[in-house]
């Protein structure tokens, strides 16, 4: 007799919004991350219930929907690293668009160039290129006079 009502380890999958089970969510239970100190954080199911990780259901990494991410990558303090990237939709603060950032360069930001977990894009892929143009002086561009 199995009366082990199991309706409590429901999970939902931040990525697919689906609800899942802690069977479901294989892929990212039971990895560490590092903490304070050489002390390892366990991914317990208890973990994922929390809305402040970022992880994926078995079926999403499967199937591309989000890609595993390595905490050992990552640079954090106080906030939890990421378990896992998927596309974020975003809204521009600077022109209003909504935007995806996408997995692939969430692990970017975080993992190559070493971001913060908690730095997040506040504009959309266009207006950063844009203001990083304005930014940077053209060589074609002559001095203009500043009494115009
Ligand atoms: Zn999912
Ligand atoms: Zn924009």
């Amino acid at each position: 007799m199995k009366k082990k009502s199991d309706s409590k380890s429901t999970i939902i999958c931040p990525c697919c919004r689906k609800e899942t089970t802690p069977a479901g969510a294989k892929r990212v239970l039971g990895r560490t991350f590092p903490t304070w100190g050489d002390v390892r954080q366990k991914v317990e199911p208890e973990l994922l219930l929390s809305a402040r990780y970022q992880w994926a259901c078995d079926a999403c990494l499967q199937n591309g929907k989000a890609i595993m991410a390595e905490p050992d990558q990552q640079q954090y303090v106080d906030h939890p690293p990421f378990l896992a990237y998927f596309d974020l939709q975003k809204k521009c603060e600077t022109c209003g668009q909504d935007y995806i950032f996408s997995g692939k360069e969430q692990q970017y930001w975080y993992e190559t160039l070493k971001f913060w977990v908690q730095s997040k894009p506040i504009a959309c892929a266009e207006c950063r290129r844009k203001k990083r143009e304005e930014k940077m002086p053209k060589a074609s561009d002559k001095p203009k006079p500043d009494d115009v």
